[in-house]
């Protein structure tokens, strides 16, 4: 089986124009069993563009009609942007609709936004990336309703330090603390390629992350490009699967109806 990319942004994201017709046929023609769509339903937003959630009713009969036309398996996950104040309202979202797959990311802090680089004034790049960190830790202690972690270390991505990434070691309490909880709950983490198509070069989160993960008891990797464009679609995948293997993984986890098979690397 070709694994299937498992983070995939269409035009019913607001930040993307990318056609699901093409989607479709790109991961047809690639030979995979069925493609995944996991478009945004941000909760953290600080950001009007994000607050118009999808109206999914419409979205899975669509979908389902788009599988009938192409006759080609299509499942719809989710990239929930998680917000602590509003857990419940996400519970009863996700209790609401029969999502094939549930991402649990953090875009934003403290209702601050790290793509407009609010979240990083007055903060160092060692108080801004903990603060980050503290975060993701909130969210993996009280919120359970989600299969992996998104780009686990996107806080890289942003902020106006000269260089941008860490040393695991300087963050180890924290990021030791995240990766118990995850292997404790039976939580994964996803491989966000996205990092290799900007200025960064590297997959989120880093291998020094995913190999900790590891080295704790952690199996559970799903791998995504985070395509906003159709012409993303399933980018740096093969590549991060040599990263997996190389790190040691054995398996790599797909979801169909919120349940993970783990397919042979
Ligand atoms: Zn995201
Ligand atoms: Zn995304």
């Amino acid at each position: 089986m070709k694994y299937t990319d498992h983070h995939v942004h269409t035009s019913h994201s607001p930040d993307s124009d990318a056609d699901v017709r093409e989607y479709i046929m790109k991961a047809k023609a690639l030979g995979l069993d069925f493609v995944m769509f996991t478009d945004h339903v941000d909760f953290g937003t600080t950001d009007e563009l994000f607050m118009d959630h999808i109206d999914y009713g419409e979205y899975f009969s669509t979908m389902k009609k788009l599988q009938e036309e192409h006759g080609f398996p299509v499942q719809v996950g989710v990239e929930i942007g998680y917000e602590r104040n509003r857990k419940s309202e996400i519970e009863e979202f996700l209790a609401r609709h029969p999502f094939d797959f549930v991402i649990g990311s953090i875009h934003y802090g403290d209702g601050m936004d790290f793509y407009q680089g609010d979240f990083f004034d007055g903060k160092d790049q060692g108080e801004a990336y903990l603060r980050y960190f503290e975060i993701l830790q909130e969210m993996v202690e009280e919120f359970h309703n989600y299969d992996v972690i998104g780009h686990l270390d996107y806080i890289t991505r942003y902020g106006p330090y000269k260089d941008r990434f860490y040393d695991y070691d300087r963050f180890d309490g924290i990021l030791d603390s995240i990766l118990k909880s995850l292997v404790e709950r039976d939580k994964g983490i996803e491989l966000n390629t996205s990092g290799m198509r900007g200025p960064l070069g590297t997959f989120f989160p880093k291998g020094e992350v995913l190999g900790r993960y590891r080295e704790l008891g952690g199996r559970t990797i799903t791998v995504g490009s985070d395509a906003h464009f159709s012409q993303d679609y399933y980018s740096g995948i093969p590549e991060a699967m040599d990263q997996l293997k190389a790190l040691g993984f054995e398996t790599v986890s797909s979801f169909t109806a919120r349940k993970e098979k783990r397919i042979r690397l």
